[in-house]
């Protein structure tokens, strides 16, 4: 596993939720975690550094002063004895039960030695001569410490040996090892402690940026002006962000509506000249017995498409009325197996294709507006038909005091990424394949306003080139209420 998987892992499970490592709950979290335990790593090995200084520099200093000061204590006690007298005397003067003193001559021989508990002899040899450093350090002998040094012996400007010191330090080191344990301890649980702070700030932090965007994404442009973000408790900031959103959701909202009502406007004034050229078309069309071939069809493609026109400036008027709530519904009981033999006979008819009715015995009772349903009815059963080529079904059932109708063909179905969008006016799969087929992409934006108009819902599951399933779901009509 790489690092960058390994760390989004760890967070992710320090959140208890996956995140993705660009959020900025991610970046935030890794960012102030890394700064915190540098800062924590650095203040710990600061502070174990000045530990062992305070311990360990005043016997450092001390040898240094007792090394250099050595040579004269020997001249001035040798002018009793001999040279070797001024260094036993020496040495016995500067050794304590800790500071241990060992003079050799240059041929080896040990000129000098403290009487103390320390056999500073063994001690050298264990670690070897030669690596006894100049100037005082910490050294390790088994299980003790020493601070120690060596240095030659220069008496009268002859150098008369080497005279080695050694202070143990062994009690003050293992309390120094102490302090320095108990402070890595320290630090890794206050780098624990900070770590899980700062993991459960952020996301709390960020927890009201979260709600808005939910709260965001679930609103429909049908919705847009009702909706608003609002947030119980959020800092100032997002209260803002919020507010400055909810402003924005009205200016929206506001334009949507003066374009909605633009649009039912233009249809209204347009309907009325196109259903009298249509008029005018078709009593042509039914007179002209005098016309050529090419008149006639030009008259008729006219005709045609004049009535499209008008009906889709119908279903725009119609639209228009639903949005703004001038849409008259009247709710009564509706037979389904009847309304549903209904269409898919007169589908039959004009499509010539098989529009087969599956119903159970027992009679399905719904409260809806008839008219309104037939209208939605017809629609699928036209669409069915438009993008398959096998019988078509309509199904009906019950479950949960609900009256649901299914409209099923195998036919092209429709892709996931436009089933989210087919029930939007005007749009139409982009498939080149369902583009050649007449609509204007009107249907089921109509529908889906209607059945809501009757307090149901429309939706859809499809499979591409496997088939469609719209299912209509609506109140069942209840004689007791
Ligand atoms: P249209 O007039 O284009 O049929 P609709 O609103 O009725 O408009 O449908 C919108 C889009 O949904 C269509 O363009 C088509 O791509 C898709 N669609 C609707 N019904 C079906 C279906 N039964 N099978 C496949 N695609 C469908």
């Amino acid at each position: 596993m790489s690092m960058h998987k390994s760390i989004r892992t760890a967070i992710s499970n320090l959140l208890g939720k996956r995140v993705s490592t660009t959020s900025l709950q991610f970046r935030l979290t890794v960012e102030l975690i890394a700064l915190s335990v540098i800062s924590l790593m650095g203040v710990s090995a600061w502070a174990g550094w000045s530990m062992e200084q305070t311990v360990v520099n005043g016997h450092k200093q001390m040898l240094e002063y007792i090394a250099m000061r050595f040579p004269d204590l020997v001249e001035m006690y040798m002018e009793t004895g001999g040279i070797n007298a001024g260094i036993e005397r020496t040495s016995s003067k500067v050794s304590t039960s800790d500071l241990s003193v060992l003079v050799k001559s240059a041929d080896g021989r040990i000129l000098a030695k403290s009487a103390n508990n320390h056999d500073l002899s063994a001690d050298l040899t264990n670690i070897g001569y030669n690596e006894v450093p100049t100037t005082p350090k910490v050294v390790q002998i088994g299980d003790r410490y020493a601070v120690m040094c060596g240095s030659a012996l220069i008496v009268d400007g002859n150098i008369v040996g080497k005279v080695y010191l050694s202070q143990d330090i062994t009690n003050e080191q293992r309390q120094l090892n102490n302090g320095i344990y108990g402070l890595a301890i320290v630090s890794t649980i206050a780098t624990g402690v900070l770590i899980l702070a700062i993991a459960l700030r952020i996301r709390k932090a960020l927890v009201p940026l979260q709600q808005m965007s939910q709260m965001a994404s679930v609103i429909s442009i049908d919705d847009l002006g009702g909706a608003k973000l609002q947030l119980a408790k959020a800092p100032d900031e997002i209260l803002g962000l919020a507010q400055a959103f909810n402003e924005m959701l009205h200016r929206l909202s506001g334009s949507w509506e003066q374009q909605h009502q633009f649009v039912g406007n233009v249809s209204h004034e347009l309907r009325t000249p196109l259903t009298v050229i249509c008029g005018y078309l078709q009593s042509l069309l039914r007179r002209g017995d005098n016309l050529s071939v090419y008149q006639k069809q030009a008259l008729e493609t006219a005709s045609a498409e004049t009535e499209r026109t008008i009906q889709m400036l119908q279903d725009l008027l119609d639209l228009a009325r639903a949005d703004s709530g001038n849409l008259q519904f009247r709710q009564d009981p509706v037979f389904l197996n009847t309304l549903a033999a209904e269409v898919a006979g007169m589908s039959e008819k004009v499509s010539d294709r098989s529009v087969k009715l599956l119903s159970t015995d027992q009679d399905i009772v719904a409260l809806a507006d008839q008219d309104r349903l037939q209208q939605v009815l017809i629609n699928l059963v036209d669409n069915a038909i438009k993008y398959s080529t096998d019988p078509v079904e309509i199904q009906l059932a019950t479950k949960d005091e609900q009256a649901i109708i299914h409209v099923c063909d195998r036919g092209i179905g429709i892709s996931l990424a436009h089933q989210h969008r087919i029930f939007e006016r005007f749009y139409r799969s982009d498939d080149p394949s369902t583009r050649s087929r007449d609509g204007t992409g009107l249907g089921l934006a109509i529908a889906k306003s209607l059945v809501e108009g009757m307090d149901g819902r429309i939706t859809v599951l499809s499979k591409p080139n496997e088939g469609s399933i719209f299912t209509i779901t609506l109140p069942i009509w209840n004689p007791q209420r």
